[in-house]
C-alpha cells in the first residue's frame, strides 16, 4: 500500500530525513516510535504533501503509484489521511458542516455518490456515538474550545467518514486520558480492513496495547534504524531507545 524508497527531505534547507525506507503492506498496521526530533512528524507531513517539506531524493508510492510530487488534496483524493498531532481550530465553521463539506467533496472527487443530508446525519451520528462525540460538539465551531481528547476523537470521526486507504496517526494518543485512548483505539480498530493500512506514530507502548501493530519501527536521526514485532515496543518502554538500539548493533 505504502512504499517509501530512500527518501531524503529537507526543511528550510536543513536535512531531516536521511534515506528512509518503509513499506506498509495493505491491511497492516505499522507503528513508528523514536526520540523527539527524529523526524517522525516530518515523515507524516511529507507523505501528506505539506508545503515546506522538500523531497531532495527518493520517492513515495501509494498502491504502486508515485505520489511524491502531488498536492495535498490530490493525495487525499487517492486515500491518504493524516490525523494531526495538534488539530487546528477553524473559527466560523461548525464541525458538522466541515465534515459534510469535506466528506462529500472527497466522495465527488473519487467518483463516489455523495451523501444526502439525511443519510449523512445518520452516518455521522452512528460513528459519533461510538467515539463519544456529542451532538453539542458537532454543532460547535470546529475544534474551538474542544479539549485535547475531544479534538482527537473528532479527528478519528473525520478519518472514519473519509474512508482512507492509508491512515497516518501522529501522536494521536498524546494528551488522552485512558477512556479517550480506548475510544480512539476502538475507532481505529473498527477501521482496520484488508485494503487499508495504518501508520501509527507514538511515544508510548500503552497505545499499542489497544492498537496491535504488525510491525514496530524505531526511528532515529531521519531514518528507520530497527524493526521488529510488537514486543519491540515493550522492550523500548522497559529499556529505552539507546539500550535497545545499541543491543541490536
Ligand atoms: P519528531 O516528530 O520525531 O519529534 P520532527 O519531524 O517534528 O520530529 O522534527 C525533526 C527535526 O526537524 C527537528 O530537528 C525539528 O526541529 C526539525 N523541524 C521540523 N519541522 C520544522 C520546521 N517547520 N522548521 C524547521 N525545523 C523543523
Ligand atoms: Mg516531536
Ligand atoms: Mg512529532
Amino acid at each position: 500500500m505504502l512504499t517509501i524508497e530512500n527518501l531524503f527531505v529537507s526543511v528550510e534547507d536543513k536535512p531531516i530525513l536521511k534515506g528512509l525506507d518503509l513499506t506498509v503492506p495493505a491491511g497492516q498496521v505499522h507503528a513508528i516510535m523514536g526520540p523527539n526530533g527524529a523526524g517522525k512528524s516530518t515523515t507524516s507531513y511529507t507523505i501528506a504533501g505539506r508545503e515546506g517539506y522538500d523531497v531532495t531524493g527518493g520517492r513515495i508510492l501509494l498502491d504502486g503509484e508515485e505520489i511524491t510530487g502531488l498536492a495535498p488534496d490530490e493525495r487525499a483524493e487517492k486515500g491518504v489521511f493524516l490525523a494531526f498531532q495538534s488539530p487546528i481550530e477553524i473559527p466560523g465553521v461548525s464541525t458538522m458542516n466541515f465534515l459534510k463539506t469535506s466528506v462529500n467533496g472527497m466522495r465527488r472527487r473519487r467518483g463516489q455518490d455523495e451523501y444526502d443530508t439525511v443519510s449523512f446525519l445518520r452516518r455521522v451520528r452512528e460513528v459519533a456515538r461510538a467515539l463519544n462525540v456529542t451532538e453539542d460538539m458537532l454543532k460547535r465551531t470546529l475544534n474551538t474550545g474542544f479539549s485535547g481528547g475531544e479534538r482527537k476523537r473528532n479527528e478519528v470521526l473525520q478519518m472514519t467518514l473519509l474512508e482512507p486507504k492509508l491512515a497516518i496517526l501522529d501522536e494521536t494518543d498524546s494528551g488522552l486520558d485512558i477512556d479517550a485512548l480506548r475510544l480512539v483505539s476502538e475507532g481505529v480498530n473498527a477501521l482496520r480492513a484488508p485494503d487499508r493500512s495504518f501508520l501509527v506514530i507514538t511515544h508510548y507502548q500503552r497505545l499499542l496495547d489497544y492498537i496491535e501493530p504488525d510491525v514496530v519501527h524505531i526511528f532515529a536521526d531521519g531514518r528507520i534504524v530497527m524493526s521488529g514485532d510488537k514486543t519491540l515496543a515493550r522492550r523500548l518502554e522497559d529499556y529505552g531507545y539507546d539500550t535497545v538500539i545499541a543491543e541490536a548493533a
